[in-house]
């Protein structure tokens, strides 16, 4: 399985890598393991033309976040300000955390 390559989770913040918001930075919203897709707030934006419904009744077209592929996210670390690669470190208690493979610093609380 390919899903252990994966270290971003829903509510981190991410930086965009490449595409039209590449180097912006925005909180993941939703991981998608199968297609190995992550959406992120306000980012990746597509317009999407509706029908109307009740929600909305005049239609039309509304923008809504696409996702992309996580490759092209990297996990920021608060410590360094920084995109950084991370590793899954096992505590003393069994616990699995993602750290910084540059300061250690952990990213999950
Ligand atoms: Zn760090």
């Amino acid at each position: 399985m390919q899903t252990d390559r994966c270290r971003i989770k829903k509510a981190d913040k991410v930086k965009i890598l490449s595409g039209k918001d590449s180097g912006k930075i925005g909180q993941v919203l939703n991981v998608n393991a199968k297609t190995q897709r992550v959406l992120i707030e306000n980012i990746n934006m597509v317009k999407r033309h509706t029908r109307p419904n009740a929600k909305n009744r005049q239609g039309g077209i509304v923008e809504t976040e696409a996702p992309i592929h996580w490759s092209n996210v990297m996990v920021m670390c608060n410590k360094c300000m920084t995109p950084v690669r991370i590793m899954v470190k096992t505590l003393e208690d069994g616990k699995k955390v993602r750290v910084c493979r540059k300061c250690n610093e952990q990213i999950d609380n």
